[in-house]
């Protein structure tokens, strides 16, 4: 591991979401009380659970699952595998989807899960008893009316499938509403593999309208090349958009006169990476962030914009397709030098927001068209983008666009609470 990256896992995702929490409390004036019910997840779980591995051995993995808060509707989040996931870092992850659901105004809580093991060193066989082992290890956490798992990091719709037959096995009968991000075979629904990736593009397209720029010729460096990183790629390249540089965890490529998004994906299928994609130069993670361009997306982990680089970041837009891809301490940095920055918590409410219409159609027992998602996404995206936007106006601009998304995420749930009252 490089210096930089063992700096990046230095930074407490959970430090970081409370700092967050405590700077938009400041400037809402929020009660105490209130602050010290949505500081604490309501919820914590950790697992250790066995599993056969393929030389015969026997291998125990730690999980998590966290609910932050179900104020406004059942706990809804995604699951990560990586050799990364603590604690702390879910936690931070339940939180933020407890304020994503809330700023895109879906009836959902937040939660997260993860299990702490290196997808890349196992076989399709072991990550299949993994997943099954820790569905049956969260059993009690997880269901269709109280929480409901979805893919995130290392993790995808096959995931999702093995998540919901175990469930099911164990219920008595099938109940495909307890996950999304299904198979669109098992009631997965149309558009939701794309669907994170097309939220970015549409938040990139309001911040473009009132940046006054176009999308056309406009140049985008995005770090990330999963379903998040490259889904956004495609449809920007497919609307005009110029695309100059991409990384995933192996390195970056670069091509000023724009890189053929298609073809890299073609390329990746065959290659697992996106280096030495033919005719790019190669780019670092790190260098990938300073490149003088209109739009930069990160769509990975968590910790790369800091302190240390945030000077040196030249895009004007920031679109976050990653969960907490920066540091307060580098939002001070970007907020001083007018970088304008669409929050994680709305630039990549889309897969969320899908999952809700995933949801939906489950228990109805019915299916929309992908035309159709994706209509509702975009007038679900262009509205809660508005919304924060105007929050941010409101606030004389003395906050970035991520407080002012805290801000009226954090009065939804407060608000919630309020209205139910403290039990008993
Ligand atoms: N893992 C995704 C996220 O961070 C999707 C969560 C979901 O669909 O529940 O937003």
């Amino acid at each position: 591991m490089s210096n930089n990256h063992r700096k990046q896992h230095l930074i407490s995702p959970y430090e970081v979401a409370v700092s967050q929490l405590k700077k938009a409390a400041k400037i809402m004036n929020l009660e105490k009380d209130y602050f010290e019910i949505l500081k604490k997840p309501a919820r914590v779980l950790t697992v250790n659970f066995p599993v056969n591995m393929d030389d015969g051995s026997i291998k125990v993995f730690t999980g998590y699952r966290v609910h932050h808060n179900d104020a406004r509707g059942p706990s809804k989040g995604g699951i990560r595998y990586s050799p990364y996931v603590s604690l702390e870092e879910v936690m931070a992850l339940s939180m933020w989807m407890t304020w994503k659901t809330a700023v895109v105004g879906l009836p959902f809580g937040g939660a997260k899960g993860g299990v702490c093991c290196d997808p890349s060193k196992m076989s399709e066989k072991e990550l299949c008893r993994l997943t099954r082992r820790f569905t049956y290890a969260i059993l009690n956490m997880i269901g269709p009316e109280r929480d409901i798992p979805a893919p995130d990091v290392n993790t995808n719709p096959d995931t999702m499938a093995k998540i919901m037959d175990t469930y099911s096995m164990i219920k008595g009968y099938s109940i495909p509403e307890v996950v999304t991000g299904k198979p669109i075979q098992l009631g997965g629904s149309r558009g939701r593999l794309e669907a994170t990736g097309r939220g970015v593009y549409f938040s990139v397209l309001e911040a473009l309208k009132y940046k006054k720029m176009s999308l056309k010729n406009c140049t985008v460096a995005i770090q990330g090349f999963g379903n998040v990183g490259s889904n956004f790629a495609r449809i920007m390249y497919e609307n005009g958009a110029k695309i100059v540089a991409i990384s995933d965890m192996w390195g970056g490529i670069r091509n000023d006169s724009g890189i053929d998004i298609p073809k890299l994906i073609e390329y990746v299928k065959n290659n697992k990476k996106v280096v030495d994609f033919p005719n790019s130069s190669p780019i670092s993670n790190k260098d990938i962030l300073e490149l003088n361009v209109d739009i930069l997306a990160p769509c990975a982990i968590e910790n790369q914009i800091t302190e240390d680089n945030a000077h040196n970041i030249s895009a004007k837009i920031i679109a976050e397709g990653a969960n907490g891809p920066t540091t307060p301490e580098a939002d001070k940095i970007l907020f001083s030098e007018g970088v304008f920055l669409i929050p994680d918590i709305l630039c990549n409410a889309g897969g969320v927001t899908v999952s809700y219409l995933e949801w939906v159609q489950g228990l109805e027992r019915f299916s929309w068209s992908e035309t159709e998602v994706n209509r509702k996404l975009e007038r679900v995206m262009v509205q809660a983008f508005n919304e924060v936007l105007s929050k941010y106006h409101s606030l004389n601009k003395i906050c970035d666009m991520r407080t002012a998304a805290h801000i009226l995420a954090i009065q939804k749930v407060v608000e919630a609470t309020k209205l139910r009252g403290i039990f008993p």
